[in-house]
């Protein structure tokens, strides 16, 4: 007979032999979930605080999205684009609305949605803004993170990210994260698009100077560049707001959505712009086969309609700050700095007792799931459904791990 422990062994096993190695998961094999929490093939239980990177903002199995999905399934999943369906429509005209844009170019993967995204502001500099054949350049951040393909890593600063992988996509010039005047001075008359993420999730919950982001806006604007914000992690509610961008009172061009778009069910993702920009593209010159499909576009629907009530915006507002009270007061104790907005924090552990490994290994013992981002941060995004007795119970699990390691 199998003992309980045979389960976890056996399944990771069974996964790891014809898996391509690209990930180094923590030892825990989950089989279901319910809200903030998922359940382990043992049965055991663990408040899962990073919501597939902040995919499942809306909790595991949440009962409307699932009906939507449910409903969506017994009618029809997929068309193509070479004919209209009647749940992208809806779904285009309340996403726009949200974004206070007129526009929507749906994609699948986040990934995607930042090719489309580069592809849109070269196709906008060549057409609109009169650059010179093939000579665009655009301006992205050091730490960036902005997915995998050949094109994105080509401009990564991750070692692990981007070497090997080459060679690499020309047009790209990079400037320190939050330093406007390096930007101003890296723009020249062939830049069409400046590209950051409000506020940066790879790299560990990385918060900007406040004036950051409103320098960039009034920059570009005054130099014709557009500027590009990947939201595709920090937007949809985790920050506390619809969008990072908010935050400091930015509309940026276009945004880049992925994600909680999907609703943690399939994978949906956005370009969402102006008519005079997104409006360059015409029949033939962009596509995907899934982009925009009946069942992604049901399920994106209903995020967009659970956004537009203000609701989750407001939990992870109220619900971030207890969080972020509580790991403040954690600094000293094991914890060297914390940071984050909404229910989205990062916080580092001190090198001394820990890397960041380790403590999501002594973490995910006693129950909560975490991941490590570049060595000693740990990055802490719970779906936004979760209780905050649950999360206080997490911070406490946290704590408890941060005495254990300091000895
Ligand atoms: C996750 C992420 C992406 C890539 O999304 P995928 O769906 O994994 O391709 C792009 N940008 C940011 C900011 C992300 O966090």
């Amino acid at each position: 007979m199998k003992t309980t422990t045979d389960r976890t062994t056996d399944a990771i096993a069974l996964e790891d032999e014809h898996t391509a190695h690209n990930y180094h998961p923590l030892p825990v094999v989950v089989a279901s979930g319910e809200g903030a929490w998922v359940t382990d093939v043992e049965g055991r239980r663990y408040l899962d605080c990073l919501a597939a990177y902040s995919a499942v903002n809306f909790g595991h199995g949440n009962p409307r999205l699932i009906a939507a999905a449910r409903e969506q399934l017994d009618r029809i999943t997929l068309t193509s684009r070479a004919f209209h369906n009647d749940r992208l429509g809806p779904f285009v005209t309340e996403l726009a609305a949200l974004c206070g844009k007129d526009m929507v170019l749906p994609m699948n993967t986040g990934a995607e949605a930042v090719e489309s995204g580069i592809k849109v502001a070269r196709a906008w500099g060549y057409r609109v803004k009169g650059v010179a054949p093939d000579a665009a350049n655009i301006i992205v951040m050091t730490g960036n993170f902005h997915g995998r393909t050949t094109t994105i890593i080509s401009f990564s600063d991750d070692p692990d990210a981007h070497d090997d992988f080459g060679p690499y996509t020309p047009g790209f010039r990079m400037v320190p994260y939050g330093d406007a005047a390096a930007v101003d001075a890296a723009i020249d008359e062939n830049t069409v698009a400046v590209l950051v993420e409000p506020i940066q999730g790879e790299a560990g919950i990385v918060v900007p100077p406040v004036e950051f982001l409103p320098e960039l806006r009034a920059l570009t604007r005054e130099r014709n560049v557009l500027l590009i914000a990947d939201e595709i992690q920090s937007g949809l509610g985790r920050v506390g707001a619809t969008f990072a961008c908010e935050l400091v009172g930015v509309v940026p061009d276009l945004y880049l959505l992925g994600k909680a778009l999907g609703g943690g069910i399939v994978p949906v993702s956005a370009v969402v712009g102006d008519r005079d920009v997104l409006g360059v593209l015409q029949p033939g010159q962009h596509g995907s086969t899934f982009g925009g499909n009946p069942l992604g576009a049901a399920v994106g629907l209903e995020v967009v309609r659970m956004l537009a009530t203000g609701e989750p915006q407001e939990r992870a507002r109220a619900l971030g700050a207890h969080l972020q009270d509580r790991l403040v007061s954690l600094v000293g104790s094991g914890l060297v700095a914390v940071r984050g907005a909404g229910l989205w924090a990062g916080v580092d552990i001190d090198p001394a007792i820990a890397t960041g490994r380790e403590a999501c290994e002594a973490l995910m013992r006693r129950g909560v799931l975490a991941k490590d981002t570049h060595g000693p941060t740990i990055r802490l995004a719970p779906p936004i459904v979760v209780e905050q007795a649950d999360l206080d119970w997490a911070v406490d699990q946290l704590e408890a791990v941060l005495a254990e390691l300091r000895g």
